[in-house]
């Protein structure tokens, strides 16, 4: 027998570890749930009762059964609750309400420069997010958490932006107390790319454990799924890939005082700079794109010789950490395959067989909505886990 009832706060009942079993969406039968637990139908008869007052599990229609019998199986109830989730990029912010299943209910998108500090940017993210649960006509005591991501390093236990570069006056803010002050519930805050991640996988790779999310745009950054967990590191770093150096940027400096690293020659700005030298009229990254899309064969040329050094950090994270995704997201995608077939060309070849045997490098499906569903994935794990449960329960 396993004992599943110890350390629960929803008094001696467990009914939040029991909700851990349901919380994939999957209906169980209450002999199911027995079965699985170990513990007497009873208890669970009384967990699954619990679970029902709270309105986080709703019975579902038995396919199986017939002759009007009442239905016997349960599953999570998404619309139990709400979250709020939020990408503050560099200059845009998409601020969304989804359900505890990550659809999308309400969003708003708008210009919004992260420089304006956190108090103007967290201050607006607060009233958008209240319009939206008006429009939707809930209550915001249905919000059980807020997830937030960020265009900087984050110290992920405290919720602070750490030396972020392009967010002035962000440096160790709490973020997280400072929307508390306004909206009493857990907020959680990651880097973009991390959060990207867990969007992307929750898009197009629920099953996959071990995945990869690069993103390319302004700079270059990577989050970084194994095991089935986004992996921080000791200081919320981890996967931070773009100043690594590679072989052909030898003498190129970059913003951080080093030569040859990786964003200084293969980040959307590196790209234009590089056809600038060549005589080709471009100034973004986004103009790289548009040349790429009509056809220009400098841009494409380019534009592949990127993906080949972004292959080459790749294949040492291939060799690191075996995923079998990488997904290629961030504003320099949209260049298409040839971004992709530069990586590919280079981890392909440069790998043991074993490690690409079942890689998959693909363009990111979640797209321009990675960021703000993985805030949202990161607001719901928090939200549905055992300690999530306890305090919505105790509310
Ligand atoms: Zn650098």
């Amino acid at each position: 027998m396993v004992d599943i009832s110890r350390g629960s706060a929803l008094g001696s009942s467990g009914a939040s570890e029991l909700f851990q079993l349901l919380r994939d969406g999957v209906p169980r039968t209450r002999a199911a749930l027995a079965q699985s637990t170990g513990l007497a139908r009873s208890t669970v008869a009384a967990r699954v009762d619990e679970l029902m007052r709270l309105g986080l599990v709703t019975p579902v229609a038995d396919a199986a059964s017939t002759g009007g019998r009442p239905p016997s199986q349960f599953a999570l109830n998404p619309a139990a609750r709400i979250v709020l989730a939020a990408d503050l990029g560099a200059s845009r912010a998409h601020i969304a309400v989804t359900d505890l299943a990550g659809s999308v209910l309400a969003e708003r998108s708008e210009r919004k420069d992260i420089a304006l500090g956190p108090e103007a940017v967290l201050g607006w993210m607060v009233d958008v997010g209240l319009a939206l649960i008006d429009e939707l006509g809930r209550d915001r005591h249905d919000l059980a958490a807020i997830g937030i991501g960020v265009p900087g390093p984050v110290e992920h236990s405290t919720g602070r932006p750490v030396n972020p570069p392009i967010m002035p006056g962000w440096d160790r803010f709490d973020v997280p107390g400072w929307v508390q002050q306004h909206l009493e519930v857990p907020v959680l805050v990651d880097n973009d790319v991390n959060i990207m991640a867990l969007g992307e996988r929750a898009v197009a790779w629920p099953s996959v454990e071990h995945l990869v999310f690069v993103k390319v745009a302004t700079g270059i950054g990577s989050g970084i799924i194994s095991g089935g967990l986004l992996q921080r590191g000791a200081q919320g770093i981890a996967g931070d890939i773009g100043h690594v150096r590679v072989a052909r940027g030898a003498d190129v400096p970059c913003h951080c005082g080093n030569r040859g690293c990786l964003e200084a020659l293969a980040s959307g700005p590196a790209i234009a700079r590089s056809l600038r030298e060549q005589g080709v009229d471009v100034q973004t990254g986004g103009d790289v794109v548009e040349l790429v899309k009509r056809g220009d064969l400098d841009a494409i040329q380019a534009v592949r010789q990127a993906g080949r050094d972004i292959g080459e950090v790749l294949t040492a994270c291939v060799s690191l950490i075996n995923p079998s995704v990488i997904a290629i997201g961030g504003s320099m995608a949209r260049a298409g395959e040839h971004l992709i077939a530069g990586v590919r060309e280079i981890v392909y070849t440069r790998s043991m067989p074993l490690a690409t045997e079942h890689l998959s490098i693909v363009q990111s499906a979640a797209a321009g909505n990675a960021a703000v569903l993985g805030a949202s994935m990161l607001a719901i794990h928090h939200a549905l886990s055992p300690e999530g449960i306890d305090a919505l329960a105790a509310r």
